[in-house]
């Protein structure tokens, strides 16, 4: 208690000096990050944050990276503009010294406390002078909007006491965009929640594979969760596993979430995501559809990413036979039919039931003329008994949903001309007519021009980018990656 006395005497006699030094250095802070972080020409001050453009480039001093580096967030673009917070100039001591803390009921002690490891919040309060019933009350209040129970070792705690060591407030950070802020109020505790202010801007990155997608966006410092969202939404065109070479491209615009002090940082959305395979470009922009519940990435000829594998690649056909146990027409015993069947006349055109990569086209045994398509890490499908291919339907080469891969007929083991067409997936044969992929949808008409006007900004926003990036960067590394 003596000591405690002391430390308050102290503070007393002094505390008009620690002001005035802490807003000096709060004040000098603020003056210095606002130099060092804004950019003019890329901030004007009624510049919707949204689209400011971050320069992932100009980074690169190491006065920010090491401002930065105890988050890890040595990459965060340098459009936070701080000029907008208050005291970018430092106090005058005249000023410091005008601002009054003589009031008794706003005189508190800030301590900031982590939870160690095996410590609870009870403890935590309990080891730093919080009273056992103010502590007890204050949780409670807190566990209204945060399981106390999870609470991680690390997590900061802001409380206040007042002068005779009463508990006054605990703040923590709940997630990214809120706090949870707990105040005595006469002899009880209240908590609430604060919406943290953040802004959001986006970034610009591109790249060539040297040996897998993952590697590359590495290199370019994308993080983890924006990588793993890029595959994920490329997944239905692409199969990661094979399809990707050397030399392959990827593009992507997305946004990032900074917190006001510019010390946190969430990954967002992709915007738009280009991967170039075999000098093929594959365009994805993410759009929110009216009347849709989800916003969704879509090809810019409005088909959405997600596409459903076509139950019946073929036009004109009578199913003739379902897929289950049957006797064999032609063998006689029973067997598992693994695939359907479509009659229909020879000749009668048959289409990839999605996009993918061909990845036979040739005879196969009692299949006749076989043609199997891979269309992404799980899926594929596999037409048989054909009487031709399609023009140009050869090993290897990339085939768009109902692009005519072949023509019905009656080669290999068969009674009759027919389509036997079979779903694989994860290389074992399903029943293509129970198939339950996410059926995506085609944006036409009205839908498709709002699609439009979505897709010019994203442009015009890439582009801007660009030019950002080429004006930093004076040797060509990035220009090189990033040909139109
Ligand atoms: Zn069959």
């Amino acid at each position: 208690m003596a000591i405690k006395h002391y430390i308050l005497h102290m503070y007393r006699e002094n505390r008009r000096y620690v002001f005035g030094a802490g807003f000096f250095i709060v004040g000098l802070t603020l003056g210095l990050s606002n130099l060092l972080f804004t950019n003019e020409s890329e901030i004007t001050p009624n510049q919707n944050n949204s689209d400011l453009v971050a320069n992932i480039e100009n980074l690169e001093t190491p006065n920010v990276s090491d401002e930065m580096s105890d988050d890890n967030i040595s990459n965060i673009p340098v459009a936070t503009s701080v000029s907008n917070l208050p005291g970018t100039e430092p106090l005058t001591s005249e000023e410091a010294e005008s601002l009054t803390f003589e009031k008794n009921d706003t005189e508190v002690f800030a301590k900031e406390l982590r939870i160690k490891s095996g410590q609870g919040l009870m403890d935590a309060l309990l080891d730093n002078g919080a009273d056992r019933s103010d502590a007890f009350n204050a949780i409670n209040a807190l566990s209204d909007h945060f399981n106390v129970r999870r609470i991680q070792v690390g997590q900061k705690l802001d409380t206040e006491y007042t002068p005779d060591g009463m508990l006054t407030s605990i703040s923590l950070q709940k997630d990214f965009d809120n706090m949870i802020i707990v105040e005595r109020n006469g002899d009880q505790y209240q908590g609430r929640i604060e919406e943290l202010p953040s802004q959001i801007i986006t970034r610009h990155s591109s790249g060539i594979i040297e040996d897998s997608v993952f590697l590359a966006a590495q290199r370019q410092g994308l993080p983890q969760a924006i990588i793993v969202e890029l595959i994920r939404i490329f997944s239905y065109d692409v199969d990661f596993q094979r399809e990707i070479r050397r030399g392959d491209q990827f593009e992507i615009f997305y946004e990032r979430k900074i917190s006001e002090d510019g010390r946190n940082v969430q990954e967002g959305d992709i915007l738009y995501a280009r991967l170039n395979i075999k000098g093929e470009d594959i365009h994805l922009y993410r759009h929110f559809p009216e009347g849709r519940d989800f916003p969704e990435y879509f090809h810019e000829n409005g088909q959405s990413s997600k596409k459903a594998l076509m139950k019946t690649p073929i036009e004109g056909a009578r199913l003739s036979s379902y897929y289950g146990s049957r006797k064999h027409p032609v063998l006689g015993y029973t067997r598992m039919h693994k695939g359907v069947d479509f009659s229909a006349p020879t000749g009668t055109p048959i289409m990839a039931a999605g996009d993918g990569v061909v990845e036979r086209a040739s005879w196969f045994g009692s299949f006749g003329n076989y043609v199997r398509i891979r269309h992404n890490g799980s899926y594929k499908t596999a037409y048989s008994h054909m009487s031709n291919y399609g023009r140009g339907i050869k090993k290897g080469v990339r085939v768009r949903q109902g692009q005519i891969i072949g023509y019905v007929g009656a080669t290999g083991r068969v009674t009759g001309r027919h389509l036997h067409y079979e779903v694989h997936k994860d290389g074992t044969q399903v029943n293509p007519l129970n198939l339950k992929m996410p059926s995506g949808i085609k944006l036409t008409g009205e839908p498709y021009k709002e699609f439009e006007v979505v897709m010019n900004k994203i442009q015009t926003r890439i582009n801007d980018a660009k030019t950002h990036i080429l004006l930093a960067k004076s040797d060509d590394k990035v220009t090189d990656e990033i040909t139109p």
